[in-house]
C-alpha cells in the first residue's frame, strides 16, 4: 500500500503560462500528483528555482533540467521506500541535493516530489490530506483559515514599478469560511462595478493573482477608499478588515524606498505605515520593509506590533534560520509560509511550528504563478495556521484553493472552527 513504485516528472504550464514541474508518485493505492508554483517578487534568500536558461525554449524559463533531476537522480533512490516516512524521505531529498539552497537539483524538483509523497502517505493511511498533515504536525485539525484576498494587484503582479503589490480583504466578521468567501466575492464584484464606472474597461484589467490592476491609481489611499466603498456597497462594512503586502524589496534600492513619485528612508516608511493604520482598518502588513533591512523591521514591530500583525515573507523565506534570527531580534510577529521558498514539506512544517511555538502566527500562502494544485488548502487546515492568502476570489488557480476549503469545512461539519477576528489569538 505504501511502497513507492515510481516517480515521474514532466514540464507543464503555470497560471502565467510559464513552464513549471509536476510530479506523479505511484503506489499500489494509485497515482499522486503535485505541482510546484513560482514567484515573481521572489526573495533573494529563497531556495533556488532551477530554470534551463535556454533562450530557444520558453524565453529561457524551461524546467527540463529540474524534470530530468527528478527522473534521473531522485526517482531511482525513492523506489521501494515507504511513502508514509515523510521526514526520512524529505531528508533524503535534501541529501541528494546536498546544497544549502537546493541549488543543485532545484527546489522546483524537490518540492513536487515531497508534496506528492505527502498525498501518497495520506492515501496509504486512509485519511484526507489535511488529517494526514495534522498527524505529521501533531494536531487534530478542525480550524479553517481567515482568507486574505488580494482584490487590487499592484507592483510586479500588475506590470507596475515602485508600487504597493497586494491590497487584501480579510472577512474577519464572517461566521464561517464559506460565508467569508461569499462576502469577499460580493465585495470583489462591487469593486468591479466601481472601477468600471470610474475608468471604463481598463479599470477592470486583472493582475497575476486575479485582483484588479487599475494602472491609473498609484495612490494607496485611493485604492483603499475604493475597496472600502465596495465593501460598504456589499453591506459588510463592519465585518471586513484590510491586509497589505507592499512587497517592498521590489521598490527598495540602496537604503531608499520609492512608491510612485515619493521616496522614503526606512524610518519614514515605518511612519508611513503608522499613519496609514490610523486612517484605515488595517490588521496585517507583510513585507512593509525590505528583506535585509532588519533595523526597520525591529522599528515597525516596536511601533505597530502590539496592534497589528507584522508578517515576514522575503524576510524569512520559510527558513527556520532566518525565522530564528527574527525571533531573537523581535523583528516581526508573523511568518508567511510558502512551500517552494524552502523546498520540502517537512521543512515547511518546521517553519510553521517554530513560529507557533514563539506565539507568532503563520500565514500559508500561494505564489503569484500558481497551478491547479490545492495542497496549501489542506496544509493550512492540517497545521491550524488560521490564515491563508491565495489571491482574489477569481481565476481557477486561486479559487481551487478556496473551493477545497469550502469542501473541508463541509466535511468537518459541526467540528469546523473559523477564527474570525481572533485570527491573531488562536495559538
Ligand atoms: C508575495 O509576495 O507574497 C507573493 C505571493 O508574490 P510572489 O509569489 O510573486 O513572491
Ligand atoms: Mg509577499
Amino acid at each position: 500500500m505504501s511502497e513507492i513504485i515510481s516517480v515521474k516528472a514532466r514540464e507543464i504550464l503555470d497560471s502565467r503560462g510559464n513552464p513549471t514541474v509536476e510530479v506523479d508518485v505511484a503506489t499500489t493505492c494509485g497515482v499522486f500528483r503535485a505541482l510546484t508554483p513560482s514567484g515573481a517578487s521572489a526573495g533573494q534568500h529563497e531556495a533556488i528555482e532551477l530554470r534551463d536558461g535556454d533562450a530557444a525554449r520558453y524565453l529561457g524559463k524551461g524546467t527540463l533540467k529540474a524534470v530530468d533531476n527528478v527522473n534521473q537522480r531522485i526517482a531511482p533512490k525513492l523506489i521501494g521506500l515507504d511513502c508514509r516516512h515523510q521526514e526520512t524521505l524529505d531528508n533524503l531529498l535534501i541529501k541528494i541535493d546536498g546544497t544549502e539552497n537546493k541549488g543543485k537539483l532545484g527546489a522546483n524538483a524537490l518540492l513536487p516530489v515531497s508534496m506528492a509523497i505527502t498525498k501518497a502517505g495520506a492515501a496509504a493511511s486512509g485519511v484526507p490530506l489535511y488529517v494526514y498533515i495534522g498527524q505529521l504536525f501533531g494536531i487534530i485539525p478542525y480550524r479553517l483559515p481567515v482568507p486574505m484576498c488580494n482584490v487590487i494587484n499592484g507592483g510586479k503582479h500588475a506590470g507596475q514599478e515602485n508600487s504597493i503589490q497586494e491590497h487584501m480583504l480579510m472577512p474577519t466578521g464572517a461566521k464561517n469560511f464559506t460565508e467569508a468567501i461569499r462576502m469577499v466575492s460580493e465585495s470583489y464584484h462591487n469593486l468591479a462595478t466601481l472601477l468600471k464606472a470610474k475608468f471604463g474597461a481598463s479599470g477592470v484589467l486583472i493582475g497575476d493573482e486575479g485582483g484588479f490592476a487599475p494602472s491609473q491609481i498609484v495612490d494607496i489611499d485611493e485604492r483603499l477608499d475604493l475597496m472600502l466603498k465596495a465593501v460598504e456597497n456589499a453591506g459588510y462594512s463592519r465585518k471586513m478588515k484590510i491586509a497589505l503586502d507592499p512587497a517592498s524589496s521590489e521598490f527598495f534600492n540602496e537604503g531608499t524606498y520609492t512608491i510612485g513619485p515619493k521616496s522614503y528612508s526606512g524610518g519614514e516608511m515605518v511612519d508611513f505605515y503608522v499613519k496609514l493604520c490610523e486612517r484605515y482598518p488595517i490588521v496585517s502588513i507583510e513585507d512593509g520593509l525590505a528583506e535585509d533591512d532588519w533595523d526597520s523591521w525591529v522599528e515597525i514591530t516596536k511601533k505597530l506590533g502590539s496592534k497589528i500583525q507584522i508578517v515576514g515573507d522575503d524576510l524569512f523565506v520559510t527558513n527556520t534560520k532566518r525565522i530564528r534570527k527574527g525571533i531573537e531580534l523581535q523583528a516581526a510577529n508573523s511568518v508567511l509560509i510558502k512551500l517552494n521558498q524552502i523546498g520540502t514539506v517537512t521543512e515547511t512544517l518546521n517553519a510553521i511550528k517554530m513560529a507557533q511555538d514563539e506565539g507568532w502566527t503563520a500565514v500559508v500562502s500561494h505564489r503569484s504563478g500558481e497551478t491547479e494544485d490545492t495542497f496549501i488548502a489542506d496544509l493550512v487546515v492540517g497545521t491550524s495556521a488560521g490564515q491563508i492568502k491565495t489571491g482574489a476570489p477569481a481565476r481557477s488557480d486561486r479559487n481551487a484553493k478556496y473551493n477545497q476549503l469550502i469542501r473541508i469545512e463541509e466535511e468537518l461539519g459541526e467540528k469546523a472552527e473559523y477564527p474570525g477576528v481572533d485570527f491573531r489569538e488562536i495559538l
